[in-house]
């Protein structure tokens, strides 16, 4: 055994080290060179302080193999979604199906008719991919796709409403998720809100004692992510389009979470849907991609023609386009809803939402005995437990959906356990993402597909106290 050179060797020295050619084969010369500067920086600033640093090759060369693994492992890591939250906006939201995956890698791949006319030879326009499925679908005269749902409200109320007023219930001026105030983007979009009613009632005169000279729409705005109950009033869409068109102006709602199906035929609360808005006369209704419709990140906009013209010649449209990819997923998602029938084996989102609860019980009952011995060096017990999911995503504010999940409860008093469990499973290669509350720290299956069981299983014996 040598003893360690009392000096740090020179960058020269260590990229010539046999420990460190395997590092550079694998990651590249330059950065093994970065990486091999910043390790020997941190081992002098060690030795500053006093403390001893082992220089020798071996001791350096992990240390740099550690360094570069971690450097370049993906920031957008993959994980397990256990919150009991299905549609969750800081985990991605929805999960594509299999088919939108396959268009959206064959529009990675491969050059596409993204904006080509085929049968002419001419330019095209890339809302062509999706218009003719989402009319057909909605009911809608005409289609456009933007970035998101907040894009889709902003752009709308730039192009009809900049410098003009905006008539909105004060029962529906929704924060959703911290960013999109329905007052922000309504200013930033250069428009006036006149607020009219109040927080929990507000009747037809309402809004037909705020029309003036300068209003330029009447707009309903869902309210995703609360309710209000008790003493209640709001105007039907119907008469609201009545009032708009008596005095020539459009009708427009933000749906928020849109599904072109009705949810209550797979057992689910209903929700509702752009063409029943449609159908009611609205002018223009606006929703998500990556909410309860299952597809990919994009905000919609259906309606009349002549509106979605105008949307179409903003400036902003550019700047608020989406990509052939989104475009890609976006096209294979609404496809599924031509079958509805078929849309719970097939659609990602709702297959999820539509899992039997006792098939979930089943699953957790497999994963009980790997979870227990995995934990058998903590402070817990863990056992199967019933749980409530959420669809999420500001969907469906108040229902829960029947689930299972491996609960864990500290068997000790000492508390700071779950925790410190909470962030082992999140520190894990693939992270599992539970939920703490009421004391327990629950791990919701119902997002955990049968394939992904056993990845799940495996890391369990890395959770170490
Ligand atoms: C979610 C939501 C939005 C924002 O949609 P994003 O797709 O997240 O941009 C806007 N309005 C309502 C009512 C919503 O529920």
């Amino acid at each position: 055994m040598h003893s360690a050179p009392p000096r740090p060797p020179s960058i020269d020295r260590v990229l010539n080290w046999s420990a460190v050619f395997p590092l550079i084969a694998e990651y590249g010369r330059e950065p093994v060179l970065a990486g091999a500067r910043s390790v020997l920086d941190s081992a002098r600033q060690t030795a500053r302080t006093g403390e001893r640093v082992d220089y020798t090759e071996h001791a350096l060369a992990s240390r740099l193999a550690s360094h570069l693994a971690q450097r370049n492992a993906p920031r957008l890591k993959r994980v397990f979604n256990l919150t009991g939250t299905v549609l969750h906006t800081n985990l991605g939201r929805s999960p594509l199906p299999e088919e939108a995956v396959d268009a959206l890698l064959r529009a990675a791949r491969h050059p596409c008719a993204l904006e080509y006319d085929l049968e002419t030879g001419g330019r095209g326009d890339r809302d062509d991919v999706v218009e003719g499925v989402l009319c057909e679908l909605t009911g809608a005269e005409a289609a456009t796709v933007v970035n998101n749902n907040a894009a889709a409200v902003f752009l709308l109320l730039n192009t009809l409403a900049m410098r003009k007023q905006v008539i909105v219930s004060r029962g529906e001026l929704v924060e959703i998720g911290g960013a999109f105030r329905v007052p922000d983007i309504m200013s930033r979009a250069g428009a006036k809100l006149v607020e009219v009613g109040t927080t929990n009632r507000t009747h037809l005169r309402d809004f037909a004692e705020a029309i003036g000279p300068r209003t330029s729409l009447l707009m309903k705005v869902h309210t995703s992510n609360y309710a209000i109950q008790g003493f209640t009033a709001s105007v039907p869409e119907t008469e609201l389009v009545q009032l708009a068109h008596a005095h020539g102006l459009p009708f427009v709602v933000d749906l928020g979470s849109g599904t072109l199906t009705d949810l209550a035929r797979f057992g689910l609360p209903s929700e509702p849907t752009p063409q029943a808005s449609i159908a009611a006369g609205a002018d223009l209704v606006t929703f998500s991609g990556d909410k309860l419709l299952g597809g990919p990140q994009a905000g919609i906009l259906v309606g009349r023609r002549e509106l979605i013209q105008r949307i179409r010649k903003n400036p902003l449209k550019r700047a608020l386009r989406v990509g052939k990819l989104t475009l890609a997923a976006l096209e294979a998602v609404l496809r599924l809803y031509r079958d509805p029938d078929r849309l719970p084996d097939r659609l990602t989102a709702l297959q999820l939402l539509t899992r039997p609860r006792g098939d979930i019980q089943t699953q957790a009952e497999r994963l009980l005995p790997p979870m227990q011995q995995a934990l058998a060096g903590w402070p817990v017990t863990v056992a199967v437990e019933p749980a409530l999911s959420q669809i999420g995503s500001g969907s469906l504010p108040i229902d829960r959906l029947e689930s299972c999940a491996l609960t864990v409860r500290p068997s000790t008093k000492k508390s700071g356990v779950l925790h410190a469990l909470e962030a082992a499973l999140r520190g894990l290669p693939l992270p599992v993402i539970g939920r703490i509350a009421d004391g327990a720290l629950r791990l919701d299956l119902r997002c955990l597909s049968a394939a992904d069981e056993a990845d799940f299983a495996a890391q369990l014996s890395l959770v170490k106290p």
